[in-house]
């Protein structure tokens, strides 16, 4: 099984051409047994509003690829809000504060 997550990198979602070019690479990935479509766990950011209190985001989903172990968190874009693609190499999830 042979995947190019060495060659690929995370990268800001600034376009939905973009973001429906790396949906489908994700998707296609997925269909082929290279990544698995695994549960979100940990929220990307933690944060605190005056008004509800407490607040946690997470990203849409998480890609474990079976071949290497590399770990690929896809937070959509909400335009103007932009989505990010992060890369953890080892597998293991930092969450961005
Ligand atoms: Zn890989």
């Amino acid at each position: 099984m042979i995947c190019d997550c060495s060659e690929r990198e995370g990268v800001e979602i600034n376009s939905y051409q973009l973001f429906l070019d790396l949906k489908a690479f994700f998707e296609g990935q997925t269909a082929k047994g290279i990544f698995e479509d695994i549960p979100v766990e940990t929220p990307s950011y933690v944060g605190y509003s005056e008004l509800s209190g407490p607040m946690e985001w997470y990203a849409e989903k998480w890609y474990r690829c079976k071949s290497c172990g590399t770990l690929w968190e896809f937070q959509y874009p909400d335009f103007p809000a932009k989505g990010e693609v992060r890369k953890f190499s080892d597998g293991v999830y930092q969450p961005e504060c």
